[in-house]
């Protein structure tokens, strides 16, 4: 904290002052940041990291923890702690500088950011985006939202929908299957980190869902423009494409190609 590489800031994106309580809603603390080079494919990427986590869930998994490790040792405690709710917020470029900074909202797809799966697009998106912010000539940032697996159903119930496409159901479908809701993510702490790295600026979107700059804006975020952001598509997810143009994504035929 001395250092000022570990903070807190609330729910509008102000910095709250040591020992100050927030004014109104939860807040969030960031620690960075954190120079993390990248390299992605064809790209060498450095950017400044900063892991951001809500206090409420952060004092709500400290305290279960404490009680885990009075119990049952380090082993329940590294389970648990692999499930807390760390955003990312990876910074490219100089902030300072920052005009009409592009930014993507990413959420969180173990299979396809970090096992390469083609069943969705989000892996390619995800590289190429930050590929687009360091390629551009204001650069921006790429907040990567953890808790966002599946549409915000988490892993366990993303692979059960799996199954459940296989059978013939669409990725909206499968997920009413199992009474879960189409889309359940949350953007309110993404809105809030968008607050403090760019006060006040508008912002490139880069994503093809209208929903999701609607949910922002819902959270205080005004300015959006939305930037198209095609890629990675293959086969093994021309269905699953498809059924997002349907449920609402601004994807045209030519984007996805036909079977
Ligand atoms: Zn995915």
């Amino acid at each position: 904290m001395e250092q000022g590489v570990l903070f807190q800031i609330d729910c509008d994106g102000n910095r709250i002052e040591p020992g100050k309580a927030a004014l109104r809603g939860s807040t969030i603390s960031v620690l960075g940041p954190i120079p993390l080079p990248l390299d992605l494919c064809e790209a060498h990427i450095d950017v400044s990291w900063y892991a951001c986590v809500r206090n409420t869930e952060l004092g709500k998994i400290e305290e279960l923890a404490a009680d885990l490790r009075a119990q049952n040792g380090q082993q329940s405690f590294a389970t648990l702690a692999s499930y807390m709710a760390v955003n990312s917020v990876m910074i490219v470029g100089d902030p300072a500088t920052w005009t009409k900074p592009m930014v993507r909202v990413h959420s969180s797809c173990l299979t396809g950011d970090v096992f390469g799966s083609q069943r969705c697009e989000c892996g390619p998106q995800m590289r190429t985006a930050l590929e687009r912010i360091q390629s551009d000539d204001e650069g921006g940032m790429l907040i990567y939202m953890a808790g966002h697996e599946g549409r915000g159903i988490g892993l366990w119930a993303k692979a059960a929908t799996y199954l459940l496409q296989d059978a013939g159901e669409d990725t909206y479908q499968a997920n009413r299957s199992l009474g879960l809701p189409d889309d359940s993510r949350d953007f309110s702490d993404a809105a809030s980190l968008l607050k403090f790295f760019a006060p006040q600026l508008p912002l490139r979107l880069l994503t093809n869902n209208p929903k999701k700059v609607d949910d922002l804006k819902q959270f205080g975020i005004k300015d959006i423009t939305r930037v198209k952001h095609v890629t990675g598509v293959t086969d093994s997810n021309r269905r699953y494409l498809s059924a997002k143009q349907d449920w609402g994504h601004e994807l045209a035929p030519e984007d996805i190609g036909s079977d």
